[in-house]
């Protein structure tokens, strides 16, 4: 699969928490720089990698590799004076390559995080390939929602919220507690919700213009499903790092009570 983003090199690792550039910011609960320039998006990994990717799924990482570059080339100025590397600034910006999504990509990206994060997940991300590969992409999404759907319904029948704040609450808490990213809730109307995760365990990945969090999306479906004891739920992730955004949002309806 490939994505809608361009690779640098830096040559070696850097301490992310050293690193002090203009517009640049670490992001909740992981080790990732990121800074945001207009339509252009450009992440900094502790294994000396860059990624530089377009915040807008209809915009081509192709169309703004012009401003990348030079972005990109000031970056890593900065950084050669900073861990004193022995690089040419210009040579990084002309060293992209385009990425392709498999498992060394995966798990060099989630080495990049949390260890424990990591330990976790690699397994986790090998068997989701896996199982993708074995029964094609529909098949394997199947498998996935059903697995989530069967995480979440267990959080409602565990925990048996009261309302629909205990509801957000028990949610929250197995996403914390599972390492899954910090979730929060927001009401919207009594049947339309919005719940936004950061720091989910596909942070860093690079944007294939299609969400990547359909676990997450089924735990959340899940647990609403079995809190109003209906199936007529309808949750949509409409903004991810499979997008190009740098957390994520899902829209849950009600659609009949
Ligand atoms: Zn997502």
């Amino acid at each position: 699969m490939e994505a809608n983003s361009f690779l640098y090199y830096l040559g070696k690792p850097i301490d992310i928490k050293k690193v002090k550039l203009p517009g640049i910011k670490q992001l909740p609960h992981t080790n990732l720089l990121f800074g945001r320039f207009g339509k252009l998006g450009i992440l900094i990994m502790p294994s000396g990698f860059i990624r530089t990717f377009s915040m807008e799924p209809s915009i081509n990482i192709d169309e703004i590799s012009g401003i990348a570059a030079l972005k990109i080339q000031q970056i890593a100025n900065e950084l050669k004076k900073k861990f004193k590397l022995r690089i040419k600034p210009e040579e990084v910006a002309l060293s992209k390559i385009k990425e392709e999504l498999n498992l060394e990509s995966l798990q060099k990206i989630i080495q990049a995080r949390d260890i424990e994060v990591y330990r976790r997940f690699h397994l986790f991300l090998k068997l989701r390939l896996a199982v993708r590969e074995l029964l094609g992409v529909f098949n394997s999404e199947r498998v996935l929602s059903m697995v989530g759907l069967f995480l979440g319904r267990n959080i409602v029948k565990e925990n048996k919220p009261k309302n629909i704040d205990k509801l957000f609450l028990e949610i929250s808490k197995f996403f914390k507690n599972e390492k899954l990213g910090i979730v929060k809730f927001e009401k919207l109307s009594p049947t339309k919700f919005d719940a936004k995760i950061e720091g989910c365990i596909y942070a860093g990945l690079p944007p294939i213009n299609e969400p990547y969090c359909e676990l997450e999306r089924t735990i959340l479906r899940g647990a609403f499903e079995e809190f109003i004891k209906s199936p007529n739920i309808a949750v949509s992730e409409y903004e991810c790092w499979g997008l190009g955004q740098t957390n994520c949002r899902f829209s849950i309806t009600i659609t009949t009570l």
